[in-house]
């Protein structure tokens, strides 16, 4: 089965007495291997389909399978279960704990796992490996760089071994070399074969991918594989 898959997803707001359509009806496939970069003006959807995909919340209609389960109509402790258990979720921000080794960051999403906890560690400390901070594993954040900070969160992402990374906007808080170097990082795990889900909005960015999805008002208006377009 594809990783994702929507069928004419649509997403209201509320605003008082106002209904917004965040989202009007998209359909998206994207299989194993794949690496998306997800475009659009502000306003225009992006955060909404990556709420629904990464199962941080559920369609006002259409469907969404993920690996060929139905996740639309799911209540939230499932949602959860879904995210921690399928998706390596990466921020603009990091979000890593302060004052905690990245070792302990990077195995933070094992405590909510089947993972026996003596596996912890060692899983962590290889998928630190696979970022190359295997040299870094008992720095705290303060101790590291922007882009080494974000490595520790794919990392993160990574240690689960996740069928889907998601990334919203990985490289905005790091300057221009940083952020290609955070993009080879991204390319690398794709070569070995991990789906690869990230907004940006810069072209550049976006031009590392291998498939560009553009969002315009709720609605998706491009869909095709860079240089192809
Ligand atoms: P983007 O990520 O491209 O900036 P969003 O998905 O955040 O776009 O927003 C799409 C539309 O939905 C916008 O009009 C936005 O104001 C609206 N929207 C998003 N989230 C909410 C919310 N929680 N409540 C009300 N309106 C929202
Ligand atoms: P320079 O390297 O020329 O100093 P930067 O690349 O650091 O310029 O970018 C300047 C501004 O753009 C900074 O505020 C930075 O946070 C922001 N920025 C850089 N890369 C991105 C990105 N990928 N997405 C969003 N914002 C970005």
């Amino acid at each position: 089965p594809n990783v994702i898959e929507t069928r004419q997803i649509r997403k209201a707001y509320s605003m008082g007495d106002n209904v917004i359509w965040a989202l009007k009806g998209v359909d998206v496939s994207i299989k194993a291997g794949e690496f998306v970069a997800v475009m659009g003006t502000s306003g225009s959807g992006k955060s909404t389909f990556m709420n629904m995909i990464g199962c941080l919340d559920t369609p006002s209609d259409g469907k969404i399978l993920l690996n060929g389960e139905d996740v639309s109509h799911l209540d939230a402790a499932a949602l959860a279960h879904i995210r921690n258990r399928y998706i390596g979720f990466v921020f603009q921000q990091f979000n890593l704990l302060p004052r905690t080794s990245a070792l302990d960051n990077v195995a933070l999403p094992l405590l909510y796992s089947e993972v026996p906890e003596r596996e912890w560690q060692p899983r962590a400390k290889a998928s630190l490996e696979q970022v190359g901070l295997g040299e870094r594993l008992h720095n705290q954040p303060s101790q590291l760089s922007g882009g080494q900070q974000q490595r520790v969160a794919i990392a993160r992402a990574l240690v689960n071994n996740p069928l889907l990374i998601l990334a919203d906007e990985p490289t905005g808080a790091l300057d221009t070399r940083t952020s290609f170097e955070i993009m080879a990082l991204f390319q690398q795990l794709n070569d070995a074969g991990k789906t690869i889900v990230l907004v940006t909005h810069e072209p550049e960015i976006a031009a590392v991918a291998k498939r560009k999805l553009v969002f315009r008002d709720g609605e998706l208006v491009e869909d095709y594989l860079n240089g192809h377009h």
